[in-house]
């Protein structure tokens, strides 16, 4: 329907099995078209959100729900939801290009030329796409990773700290790329311990700290009632 929510995460919370309790309790909303930036130092519990909401662990409570969908761990991979996250991902001993062929048609979303072509762009690979991954730098894997994620361009595109490790030419243009995604309606959210990179990249944000939700709403109102521009490691 033309009312589902991208994303809404409802009262998460997770311990996980040693007793830490990595995400207190976390609520909230992406909205179609929104760039959403969830801001927080190391260790607040942007991934273990992530990871909460594409089903690759468990919650210990609450619920996120994609496009009206209850995510439980194990369901199937949801073909509207594309992800850039920590994990094994890329075949070291294929090309760029294999890759990205080889991953589209793992995800069943439609195959078409300019869509792929779309994100061969956004990978910015250059004659690089046709060597083996092996031979990449961190960053081209990073940026072949990211790329891989838009295959198909998915109604919703989640991120964990997507320009860390990228030289500063390459986080201007994935900075640049992530708004432009989100300009047909399709919704991004991305996660980042840098103020000054939602600021440029986000329409909204929510702050995060040892494991809970600290302030949310439009970027420039944060940035308004002047937040910190750097958040310090923060290991409790
Ligand atoms: P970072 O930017 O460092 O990834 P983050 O905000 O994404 O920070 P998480 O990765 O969610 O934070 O980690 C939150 C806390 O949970 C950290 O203190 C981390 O050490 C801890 N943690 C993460 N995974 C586990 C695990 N499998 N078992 C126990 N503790 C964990």
């Amino acid at each position: 329907a033309l009312t589902e929510v991208p994303l809404v995460v409802d009262n998460l919370g997770k311990t996980y099995r040693n007793g830490f309790r990595a995400v207190r309790s976390v609520s909230f909303r992406v909205e179609p078209g929104q760039v959403l930036g969830l801001l927080g130092p190391n260790g607040a519990g942007k991934t273990t959100t992530l990871r909460m909401v594409l089903g690759l662990i468990n919650p210990t409570r609450g619920t996120a729900r994609v496009f009206g969908r209850r995510i439980t761990p194990g369901a199937s991979v949801l073909t509207r939801v594309g992800a850039f996250i920590e994990g094994p991902g890329l075949l070291p001993q294929l090309s760029g290009a294999d890759n990205l062929r080889l991953f589209w048609q793992a995800t069943g979303r439609p195959a078409d030329q300019a869509a792929l072509d779309e994100v061969v762009r956004i990978a910015d690979l250059g004659p690089a796409l046709d060597r083996k991954v092996g031979s990449y730098s961190q960053g081209m894997r990073q940026r072949l990773a990211i790329a891989q994620a838009m295959l198909g361009l998915p109604d919703l595109l989640i991120l964990d700290e997507p320009t860390n490790g990228l030289d500063p030419p390459q986080i201007r243009r994935m900075r640049e790329v992530l708004r432009a995604y989100a300009q047909d309606g399709r919704t991004v959210l991305v996660s980042s311990h840098l103020l000054a990179e939602v600021e440029q990249t986000c329409t909204d944000v929510v702050v995060m700290n040892r494991g809970a939700v600290i302030s949310a709403g439009p970027v420039h109102e944060l940035v308004a009632a002047g937040g910190p521009t750097e958040f310090r490691v923060d290991d409790r």
